[in-house]
């Protein structure tokens, strides 16, 4: 089958051939239906080495760490999985059996030292293939639903949906003001998901004109950056600061706007990974607010993400390619051509 293989660090991923998965105990063949192309993947394969990696994303192992497909073939001990169907992958894989995996939160498994992986497509082989296998207890059934078009709900949907929930406090009542910061894969569908579970006025930033307008399609108040962009987000909150900010950029500037347009007692999500730091300071920092980073999302949380999705809540916004051409997806991606999120179809356009 072919597949995009990440074999070395600082090292552009190339489509090789490589042999069709058997599952093991416990796991489902998947024919890929979809999988998205996310921005930590140019980290992983741009950014990253030996050194600052963890041991568990050594290469070569498939990329695509966001993916959907139909159950081609069920493992040993496998039940109540329907031959055929659509599903979702939950792609994160803990141990399994710690209080973080047994509350589906695998992304903070406390045995990950002793994991051969992180995730699938992040050390084990992923969705960037016309085939996968994965864990059973991973699949979220899609019913009816489209699976090329749901690919990125397990990544660019359940993110921003993980940082928005723990998020919610601070977005309860009226008259409350949300900030997305970098409107691509997970902006945009924070912008939905922000619209569609809170009644929050969600205003939203982004270098790239195209980018906002979508944003705005979708109930965002825009505002370009700028010198005066603080102010101008200031002012839309009547000058109280927005109470819950979400940076899907991550560099020391987007990190410095979150924490200057915060208000006070609000909260600052960090989900971005371009390694930006801030210099917290009493007088600087508003009164009570939170900084914190997150991480992906949980298995129960994608459940709720498709619903949101089966019921026309959120709608991801792809642009759909084979898998001959997936590796030209990675370079738009890197060079910021992507509007919304790139997703290969390696089985064809359904
Ligand atoms: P993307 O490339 O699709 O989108 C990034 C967007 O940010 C683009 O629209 C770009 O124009 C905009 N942008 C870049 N610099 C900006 C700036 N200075 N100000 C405003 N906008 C700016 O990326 P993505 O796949 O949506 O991922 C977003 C970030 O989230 C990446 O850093 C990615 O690695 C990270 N990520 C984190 C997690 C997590 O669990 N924490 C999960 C997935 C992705
Ligand atoms: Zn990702
Ligand atoms: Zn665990």
């Amino acid at each position: 089958m072919r597949a995009i293989m990440f074999t070395d660090w600082k090292t552009f991923p190339t489509l090789e051939e490589a042999e069709k998965p058997t599952p093991g105990p416990g796991e489902v063949l998947l024919k890929v239906a979809g999988a998205g192309a996310c921005h930590s993947d140019v980290a992983v394969f741009h950014d990253m080495d030996g050194s600052t990696a963890p041991p568990q994303l050594v290469p070569p192992f498939i990329l695509g760490h966001e993916n959907s497909g139909w159950v081609e073939e069920v493992g040993p001990g496998v039940t109540g999985i329907k031959t055929g169907a659509a599903y979702l992958v939950y792609g994160p894989i803990g141990c399994g059996h710690c209080p973080a995996c047994s509350r589906g939160q695998d992304t903070y498994c406390q045995n990950v030292a002793e994991m051969p992986y992180l995730a699938s497509g992040l050390g084990r082989n992923g969705g960037m293939a016309e085939y996968m296998t994965v864990p059973a207890r991973n699949l979220v059934p899609l019913e009816d639903a489209d699976p090329i078009a749901a690919a990125p709900l397990s990544d660019a949907g359940l993110t921003p949906y993980h940082a928005i929930k723990l998020a919610l406090p601070k977005l309860q009542g009226g008259g409350k003001t949300a900030l997305v910061i970098g409107l691509g894969g997970l902006g945009q569908l924070a912008v939905q998901i922000l619209t569609a579970i809170t009644g929050a006025t969600v205003i939203a930033t982004d270098m790239k004109p195209e980018a906002m307008k979508r944003a705005s399609e979708f109930g965002a108040v825009t505002v370009p950056s700028g010198d005066d962009q603080v102010a101008a987000i200031r002012e839309l909150t009547a000058g109280r600061g927005v109470d819950a900010v979400f940076d899907f950029v991550g560099i020391t500037n987007t990190i410095e706007l979150a924490m200057k347009t915060a208000a006070v007692r609000g909260r600052v999500t960090v989900v971005g990974i371009a390694g930006g730091a801030y210099e917290w300071g009493f007088y600087t920092a508003p009164y009570e607010a939170e900084l914190l980073s997150t991480y992906w999302g949980t298995l129960e949380e994608l459940h709720e993400v498709v619903a949101l999705y089966r019921a026309g809540k959120i709608t991801p916004d792809i642009e759909i390619f084979d898998i001959d051409d997936a590796l030209s997806a990675y370079k738009k991606l890197e060079a910021g051509e992507i509007a919304g999120r790139a997703v290969v179809a390696p089985n064809g356009r359904g």
